[in-house]
């Protein structure tokens, strides 16, 4: 084996695992080029295989996530990035226009399977223009993560895009108004149309309500399966809730929820994921 050889099997060695981890945490392929591709095949033939213009690692299959088209987009990309800038310059609620810092898009995998939509941004959510990113939005992180999802792989989003205006002199949030989410929803259903999600979870009594549009009590629908537009729809309890009440029977009310979305999407659940918050809760 000439030197040259020997030092790029070397590297393949280093980077092999490294890539395995990358597919493992992403639950998708990592991309290589096409010259690093036909190079690597040559040395390691069963290790590759081509899937038409892109090709992926392998050794474990059962990671692969279905949902990314490996040829194309069909066209989402483009109509979502429309869509993004008529939501962003959106002037439909004159007194929202004037007190917001920003317009919260969502963030997320525009192929996403699932999407958790909540009630509306929060004061930290206006000054960054992301949804879910303060203490409530890092448990949600937690719970995507304990689905064995990363926030890059779902889709966030909520009913109103704008934060509830306050009244003069007042600080906080402030639910916002059945008129107002009547009013934003249309924005909503069209990233729904295009990102195409085959679960959506709503995070709390008011994204419920505000999807559904008629008032609703969350014992009546928590944990169980609605519908919104042909997909289905698991109402859950908004992680505030659990901040708030941080007993281990109601985080298992949502872990159980989690659990019938995973079963929905067919996704492995394993023996671990499924006795979370079990032995104390009942
Ligand atoms: S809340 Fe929705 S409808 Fe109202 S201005 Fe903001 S983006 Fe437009």
């Amino acid at each position: 084996m000439s030197s040259e050889s020997e030092d790029f099997q070397a590297a393949l060695e280093t980077a092999l695992p490294i890539l395995r981890g990358m597919k493992k945490s992403l639950r998708r392929s990592p991309k290589a080029t096409q010259t690093s591709l036909q190079r690597l095949q040559a040395i390691l033939p069963s290790t590759f295989e081509k899937t038409g213009t892109e090709h992926s690692l392998t050794q474990t299959p059962e990671i692969a996530s279905p949902r990314i088209p490996v040829n194309g987009d069909d066209g989402r990309l483009a109509k979502l990035e429309r869509l993004k800038k008529d939501i962003l310059g959106c002037t439909r609620c004159p007194n929202l226009v004037a007190s917001r810092t920003q317009v919260v898009y969502g963030i997320g995998n525009p192929f996403a399977e699932l999407l958790f939509v909540g009630e509306a941004p929060g004061e930290e959510e206006d000054l960054k223009g992301e949804p879910f990113i303060g203490k409530a939005g890092q448990l949600l992180t937690k719970i995507i993560g304990a689905m064995e999802y990363s926030r890059e792989e779902i889709f966030i989003a909520n009913v109103l895009k704008c934060r509830p205006d306050m009244p003069a002199g007042e600080s906080g949030n402030r639910k916002p108004k059945p008129s107002e989410m009547a009013t934003c929803l249309p924005w909503l259903k069209q990233q729904i149309e295009l990102i195409k999600p085959k679960v959506i979870v709503a995070l709390g009594l008011t994204a419920v309500e505000g999807l559904l549009g008629e008032p609703i009590t969350m014992r009546d629908v928590r944990g169980k399966w609605l519908d919104y537009s042909g997909v289905p729809l698991m109402p859950t309890y908004h992680p505030a809730y659990l901040l708030r009440n941080q007993t281990l029977s109601e985080k298992r009310k949502v872990w159980e929820d989690m659990l019938l979305v995973l079963e929905k999407l067919e996704r492995p659940i394993s023996e671990k994921q499924r006795s979370y918050f079990l032995e104390k809760a009942s």
